[in-house]
């Protein structure tokens, strides 16, 4: 992969942070955005803007043709079966709670079984604990290693009868690690349950099939596929999506509205895209996968594994320094603890010096409790990242330690 010409498509990477040029290693939190997706916002707002699907003019059907086109890149990016399997959320977030809001109230209740996984972000925690508060089904936790790998034989003893839905991200945002999603969505259908995958940081790094994954239901966010914020994905097969209720009302959703008789829906994906979508998102989202392709997901990941590998062997040698994930299969991120240094202090100083990564909880409190911390340091890579940058990285965080202790 020519990383070169790949940062020529970044104009922020050009910009200094604290009269340091920028080394950003927060991508799992955000990636950063190629001029292609900037320059499709322009043009829309230039040339395009209108509102979509109702409008008999031309914008509105140009507005319309390039919204439904990205549904189509969308299609094409996860290898769904029909383009009406993708509905356009906010983000993961939306899109799982849409999950839990409109299949999982009209199908969870006492008795039934929620599996998640302890390697959970809040958003794959929260809306099925909001709606087991309502609804009275038990939530159960797949338990990980050591190593932050999810402990299949515990997941089998766990599967049961009444397991409905088995809700499990693909990659671990806190730790990288990558799940056996394959063979946990054969085992799910083996127990009639249905599996949903938080796809939030897989997106960027893996080649995903639905199909052959067997995923029932899919999420994934915009703003980390090097496309806008405001804009996510969800995946659905088409006949659960077909037999799902509504979850928002509105315009767009609908067939027929009345007074006298009852109110009719449109067909998916529509019915569950009420109101004005984020048109001009959802178009440069469809640009941003184009970007990928043009690169070509396989040479990213290829990339990214080696700066994983550069960055986890240039770690290694600080002493009282502890990574957390250390499962063989991993994708783009590498979490620390470091002994006699709080993590903010690390994230704060490392600013300074001007190289950008996460620290905190990650929005993944119970594992990093699993663990016995309460923050990490995370460094996360894109296939704009360079071993250079690496190398200022590891630098930078052992000046930092040195002042810290
Ligand atoms: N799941 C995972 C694994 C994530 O990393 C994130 C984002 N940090 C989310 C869900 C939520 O995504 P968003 O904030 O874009 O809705």
């Amino acid at each position: 992969m020519d990383v070169a010409r790949v940062r020529q498509d970044f104009p922020i990477l050009e910009r200094e942070v604290h009269g340091k040029p920028l080394v950003y290693l927060d991508n799992a939190a955000t990636s950063q955005t190629p001029l292609a997706v900037i320059e499709a916002f322009d043009d829309y707002y230039r040339r395009i803007n209108a509102n979509i699907h109702r409008g008999l003019h031309t914008l509105a059907d140009e507005a319309t043709a390039a919204y439904e086109g990205s549904r189509e890149i969308v299609r094409d990016f996860l290898n769904a079966a029909e383009t009406r399997e993708i509905i356009f959320t906010r983000g993961t977030t939306e899109a799982l709670n849409l999950v839990a809001q409109s299949w999982g109230r009209a199908n969870l209740g006492p008795g039934d079984e929620v599996l998640i996984s302890n390697l959970e972000h809040h958003s794959n925690i929260v809306p099925w604990q909001l709606l087991a508060a309502e609804r009275g089904f038990i939530i159960k936790v797949i338990p990980v290693d050591e190593r932050g790998v999810l402990d299949m034989d515990a997941y089998r003893d766990l599967l049961g009868e009444r397991t409905r839905l088995v809700a499990v991200n693909h990659v671990s945002n806190a730790l990288g690690t990558i799940n056996p999603v394959q063979e946990m969505a054969r085992l799910a259908h083996e127990h009639g349950a249905l599996i949903l995958i938080d796809g939030a940081q897989a997106a960027p790094h893996l080649e995903i099939d639905v199909q052959a994954i067997g995923a029932d239901f899919y999420a994934f966010s915009g703003h980390k596929v090097y496309g806008p914020t405001g804009v996510g994905v969800l995946y659905g097969r088409a006949d659960l999506l077909e037999a799902m209720p509504p979850w928002q009302g509105g315009g767009e959703m609908i067939a027929t509205v009345s007074f006298d008789v009852p109110t009719t829906f449109a067909a998916i994906p529509h019915k569950f895209e009420a109101g004005t979508p984020a048109v001009a998102e959802v178009i440069a989202l469809g640009c941003a996968i184009r970007w990928i392709h043009e690169i070509g997901l396989k040479h990213i990941s290829a990339w990214e594994e080696r700066l994983l590998e550069h960055a986890t062997e240039g770690v290694s040698n600080i002493e009282g320094l502890r990574i957390l994930g250390t499962s063989p299969d991993k994708a783009g991120v590498l979490s620390f603890v470091v002994e006699g240094a709080h993590s903010q202090d690390i994230g704060l100083l490392i600013d300074q010096l001007g190289v950008a990564i996460r620290t905190g909880h990650h929005c993944a409190q119970p594992l990093l409790h699993r663990f016995g911390v309460e923050a990490t340091c995370r460094a996360s890579f894109a296939a704009y990242n360079t071993p250079e940058e690496v190398d200022i990285f590891v630098e930078a965080l052992q000046r930092v330690i040195g002042m810290l202790r």
